[in-house]
């Protein structure tokens, strides 16, 4: 028998650990939109580290913030203290987000993000002095986070989620209101729980780790109306479309939608730090924040408002500020149309959607994931395909003849024309 590499011995990680699985390929370095290996290829990297790496990597802008505050104070408890990073990138945050979404709470992930915003939901509701409103009510498709109460909103047939269906809170699930139908389904459902929701979550435009499956403008606002007609605080989590990816700075502003709660992490740091937030409207947090330490609202990590953290992601603002990006997520979106369309109605393909910078290729039938990846990687790009899809989520960044190699390997490997 082989010996079990070193990874397995001592460094645990899901995804490339199963014995099924090729071995992790090992990265030494990245630039630019190219992720460099140990065997010294170079690759073209399609989805941008999970959506993150909005600016590309290593963008100096942000590496010269990252290495002053390094030397300033790479990190302070922010229990009794606070620091400028986080002031002002607060402030420039809720300057930036619609309406008055001007309440922001640090963390550390995106899952993380969104267990604050559960339980600014429940605090909401016991400060209101009503009991029983226990539930959230969740879109089938969804994926919201791998922490138990994260993982209790998302798809609940979702494969990875599923066998802890025993351990998580039971929640309500219903259809993305795309039709009129599925909106009366909504309300009704809306109304029949109407004693035990706290809250509703909506992924707005894409549910993104659950499919890539696109929604348009008018679904969302279908769900922000009905959300408040059954006076249900409406939680958008924007951790995979926030900060340009859609399109637009934030996937809400195409449905003129101002969630009351909102969740943020990924690109926030222009992909290089980890950090979230999760952002509450004036009513809102009024609602859950009171001087009695009964009432106010509890969550503190180690780690929240991390300082190097927040420099990042004020320098990834700077950069939202001074340079073309929503342009050029748009310019991506028109170029992965162009290229990914006429695979629409090819042998084994099921279905094809654009939407921003964001590409996807839906196959009728899960296809050979191990073979499928390995061809990418003969082209020298680096793209994950999950279950049966393969998508393009690249830097805003990418230059015009990356992205149509992406485009290319995706096409080729798709379509089966490459042999
Ligand atoms: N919400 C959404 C919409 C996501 O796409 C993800 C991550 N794929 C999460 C939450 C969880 O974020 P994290 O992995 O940083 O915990």
């Amino acid at each position: 028998t082989t010996p079990a590499p070193s990874s397995r011995n001592h460094l645990w990680r899901p995804y490339t650990q199963m014995k099924t699985a090729a071995p992790p390929l090992e990265a030494v370095a990245t630039q630019g939109t190219r992720i460099r290996l140990a065997d010294g290829r170079e690759l073209v990297d399609g989805i941008a580290s999970w959506w993150t790496a909005v600016h590309g990597y290593n963008h100096p802008h942000i590496a010269t913030a990252v290495a002053a505050q390094l030397a300033a104070m790479p990190h302070v408890m922010f229990g009794g203290l606070t620091h400028a990073p986080a002031e002002r990138l607060a402030a420039r945050l809720a300057a930036l987000l619609p309406g008055d979404l001007d309440h922001v709470f640090f963390s550390d992930s995106g899952s993380v993000a969104v267990e604050v915003a559960l339980k600014m939901a429940a605090q909401l509701w016991l400060n209101r002095g009503v009991a029983g409103r226990t539930r959230v009510l969740a879109f089938r498709g969804g994926y919201h986070g791998d922490t138990m109460g994260a993982m209790s909103v998302c798809d609940p047939e979702e494969g990875m989620h599923r066998r802890f269906g025993a351990w998580l809170p039971a929640q309500v699930f219903c259809d993305l209101p795309g039709t009129r139908a599925e909106a009366d389904a909504l309300d009704e459902t809306l109304r029949a729980h109407r004693d035990g929701l706290a809250a509703v979550i909506v992924e707005p435009l894409v549910q993104g780790a659950g499919g890539m499956r696109m929604h348009p403008p008018e679904t969302l606002a279908t769900v922000a109306r009905l959300s408040r007609a059954h006076g249900l605080p409406l939680i958008a989590d924007e951790v995979f479309t926030g900060f340009g990816r859609t399109g637009t700075l934030f996937a809400c502003e195409q449905a003129g939608v101002t969630p009351d709660i909102l969740c943020l992490s990924k690109a926030l740091t222009g992909g290089t730090m980890t950090l979230a937030a999760t952002v509450a409207r004036t009513e809102v947090f009024e609602g859950f924040w009171s001087d009695d330490p009964a009432a106010a609202l509890m969550h503190g990590p180690t780690f929240m408002a991390n300082p190097l953290a927040c420099a990042a992601a004020e320098a990834s603002l700077d950069l939202f500020a001074r340079e073309p990006r929503l342009d050029q997520a748009r310019a991506i979106g028109r170029r992965l149309a162009a290229g990914l369309e006429p695979l629409r109605g090819a042998l084994g393909v099921a279905d094809v959607r654009v939407l921003g910078a964001i590409g996807a290729v839906q196959f009728a039938r899960a296809p050979d994931l191990a073979a499928l990846k390995a061809r990418l990687l003969d082209h020298g790009v680096w793209v994950r395909p999950f279950g049966d899809i393969v998508y393009l989520t690249p830097a805003l960044t990418i230059e015009a003849a990356d992205l149509d190699r992406l485009i290319g390997a995706v096409a080729g490997v798709v379509a089966g024309q490459d042999g």
